[in-house]
């Protein structure tokens, strides 16, 4: 039999012995679940994804259509579109599998320094995938604790950093760093590299914002700060989790070492169909700014269903809220939830043990959660 202990397995390579997978929410195999756990979009996609998708697939007038041929390797339409959206060159949108890619690809293109070279910052609570890549890719880290109400401190990087990298909204805080201080961030140190995550950032304002983009998101900084990389994903705000496409906006040389090591490492992270797709998701600006707003809606609903049942509930600027009962223990709330068919996220980690991450669903979600919660916390 094969051996799963590291130390004694004479096949693997010494990296894969000091990795520590990140590990995903649970993706149950059956439907019957209510899934506030991964923060996947509860609305569908633009219905003009769909016929992207089908038309592209019957391309050529062939039952097998496009997929015959390997796609744009450049991913050249989707960049151009993403490029007027943001009102950027096409050299300064890189696009990949799922912003865990392009956060990936990231790391060996900009964050990995010489040995002894200052570290690379990261928030002590944030996406613990940074410090999975941080393992991957053989990156030195500093944990920068985040404040006792989970607020970022932008004075706390005023340290010796080649780099900085963090998600706002944070996860799973899903609280909001101003975009005045990122710009302290930025203007701190010149030289040193601000990789801001804003995964979440189509939630982040108000439910009647009706602005093309987030006010709240720093991606129009690029065009000021050659130090800034923004990385943002079409899984949360354009419901495409499945599709995989995230992208990143920066400096043209930025760009361009993501690009060096994409292309030597996999011509084509996009497929014929999330290229469309992407695209066509892109082209239905109505259908993306209601389904935020719903959203926005149904988060500030959810968040006061929460406080009703004596949660104190973080302020998200998120899809989903951090909350946490003075009186339960999370952990137990978890596996009575999932008893229910419902499922939330719980870290057990330190300072965030008390607290579950829960989605934003559909409105009836939401109250079928709060409704499980209440019977829990009375027995
Ligand atoms: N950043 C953060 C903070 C996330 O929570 C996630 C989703 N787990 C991602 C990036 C990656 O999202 P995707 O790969 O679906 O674009």
């Amino acid at each position: 039999m094969f051996s799963t202990d590291v130390r004694m397995n004479p096949y693997w390579s010494p990296l894969v012995s000091r990795l520590q997978p990140y590990t995903p929410g649970e993706q149950p195999q059956l439907e019957d679940f209510i899934k506030l756990n991964t923060n996947e979009n509860p609305l569908p996609p633009s219905p003009r994804v769909l016929a992207a998708i089908t038309a592209e697939l019957h391309r050529e007038g062939t039952e097998v259509g496009a997929l015959r041929l390997y796609p744009d390797p450049q991913s050249l339409a989707l960049k151009a579109a993403l490029a007027q959206r943001f009102d950027l060159n096409v050299d300064q949108v890189f696009v990949g599998n799922g912003s865990d890619e392009v956060l990936a690809l990231s790391f060996p293109a900009l964050l990995l320094r010489d040995a002894g070279a200052p570290p690379l910052l990261v928030p002590d609570i944030s996406y613990s995938f940074y410090t999975t890549y941080c393992r991957l890719y053989d990156v030195d880290y500093r944990s920068v604790p985040l404040a006792e109400d989970f607020s970022l401190c932008v004075e706390d990087y005023r340290q010796p950093a080649r780099s900085v990298i963090f998600a706002n909204p944070n996860a799973p805080t899903g609280l909001l760093l101003s975009l005045d201080q990122i710009r302290r961030l930025l203007e701190m140190k010149p030289t040193r590299l601000v990789v801001v995550d804003e995964a979440y950032i189509d939630f982040a304002g108000e439910a009647e914002c009706t602005d093309a983009l987030s006010a709240a998101s720093c991606a129009p900084l690029v065009r000021e700060y050659p130090n800034l990389l923004v990385v943002q994903t079409f899984s949360k705000g354009r419901s495409l989790a499945g599709l995989r496409v995230g992208y990143a906006l920066g400096d043209a040389s930025l760009i361009e070492a993501m690009e060096r090591v994409k292309n030597s490492f996999n011509s084509y992270p996009l497929d014929r169909l999330a290229q469309v797709g992407a695209l066509a998701s892109l082209e239905d600006d109505a259908h993306y700014q209601a389904v935020r707003q719903t959203q926005i809606q149904t988060r500030e609903q959810l968040a006061s269903g929460l406080r009703a049942l004596g949660f104190e509930v973080l302020p998200s600027s998120a899809n989903f809220v951090f909350a946490r009962h003075p009186a339960c223990d999370a952990a137990k709330l978890f596996s009575g939830l999932r008893e229910r068919r419902i499922l939330v996220r719980h870290f057990q980690t330190e300072r965030i043990a008390r607290f579950l991450r829960i989605s934003v669903g559909t409105s009836t979600q939401c109250t079928l959660l709060c409704e499980a919660l209440a019977e829990l916390i009375k027995n």
